[in-house]
């Protein structure tokens, strides 16, 4: 298999991998950043970002990446295409296979797989991307101002977005497919608080329709053991929130996740249990999930990294 020996390797390209490759740039350790499944990240799959300081006048989530792309590359970052298939991080320095075929040797690594919303699966999600269905409801809420939308889960997650989009729209219908939501008692209530929510308890999504874009979904609404209703219902936009999986698995056997793959750090610190390895963006933080918040991330990592370079060349120069 062919080899490589690199200071610093950055896996994912959204806004936490871009940003530790631009600090790590500006601090001369000349970082090789592997692009992953989906180059720019989950930003590519959302129309505009309006809530990244710095753009005024909003701009698009694939020209906000490239821009950032543009800025790594601007201080020396080595980009290139490629998808980390398996690692060991069990010594340094930590071997990171590249599409099943490359190693890449690295004193430090810096880990920015991000997380992917989990979808339904239903065709009509892909017809309809970017054109009413969205994962991401701080993301493309805005654009839905006094209309009519649809959550689908029964979490924290759901019943947050639910609540942010009913500040917007006008209406927000939960589409629950149990007869109770998981979400914690705080949310339900506030939930069921809220005059613009309107709670369909077992009820799933099986498709959607619109001429040019999302105009309605198709719902089934189950009736006792064996029998089922099936009606339609105007909407806007669909928003998907039944979770995201981290994009962890990799790495699980040697850094420490939480009970769905998150990968976790040291409290307020994108610093692992293994030395020189660290933690920035989606595939770490359940909470926030923000582009701010993974930059935020990516920069500490940087950091953290040239500072764990440092001192091992300052130790192995005092011998
Ligand atoms: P969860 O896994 O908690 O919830 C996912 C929801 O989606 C469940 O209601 C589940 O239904 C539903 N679901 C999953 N698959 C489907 C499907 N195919 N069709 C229909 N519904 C489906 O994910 P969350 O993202 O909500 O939360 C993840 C973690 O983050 C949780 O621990 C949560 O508490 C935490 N969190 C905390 C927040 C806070 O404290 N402010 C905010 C957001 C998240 P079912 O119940 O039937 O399985």
């Amino acid at each position: 298999m062919e080899r490589e020996q690199v200071k610093c390797l950055i896996i994912g390209s959204g806004p936490a991998g871009y940003t530790a490759a631009i600090y790590a740039g500006r601090a001369n350790l000349s970082p090789v950043l592997y692009e992953g499944i989906q180059p720019g990240g989950q930003l590519t799959t959302t129309t505009d970002v309006e809530n990244f300081p710095g753009y005024p006048s909003g701009i698009s989530g694939t020209q906000m990446m490239e821009d950032f792309r543009q800025q790594a590359l601007r201080f020396g970052t080595d980009i290139r295409y490629g998808i980390a298939t398996a690692s060991d991080l069990s010594q340094s320095p930590y071997k990171i296979t590249i599409d099943g075929e490359k190693e890449i040797e690295t004193e430090s690594l810096i880990i920015a797989t991000g997380a992917t919303a989990k979808y339904l699966g239903l065709p009509d999600e892909e017809k309809y991307a970017g054109m009413g269905v969205s994962a991401c409801a701080t993301c493309d809420g805005f654009f839905y101002r006094k209309k009519v939308v649809a959550v689908v889960g029964g979490g924290d997650t759901a019943c947050e977005e639910a609540i942010y989009l009913a500040g917007l729209a006008s209406k927000v219908y939960l589409i629950v497919r149990k007869p109770y939501l998981r979400a914690s008692k705080i949310m339900q209530e506030r939930v069921h608080h809220h005059e613009n929510i309107e709670v369909l308890y077992e009820h799933n999504a099986e498709g959607l329709f619109g001429e040019n874009g999302v105009e309605g979904v198709k719902l089934v609404k189950r009736l006792g053991e064996s029998d089922e209703e099936h009606y339609e219902v105007a909407i806007d936009g669909f928003f998907l929130a039944i979770g995201h999986k981290p994009n962890s698995d990799i790495f699980a056997k040697y850094l420490e996740t939480d009970e769905v793959g998150y990968l976790k750090t040291i409290d307020g610190t994108p610093v692992t249990r293994v030395p020189g390895v660290y933690v920035a963006g989606d595939v770490g933080d359940p909470n926030y999930r923000q582009a701010i918040t993974a930059a935020a991330s990516g920069c500490k990592a940087a950091i953290e990294a040239e500072r764990y370079l440092a001192e091992r060349a300052y130790q192995e120069s005092i011998g």
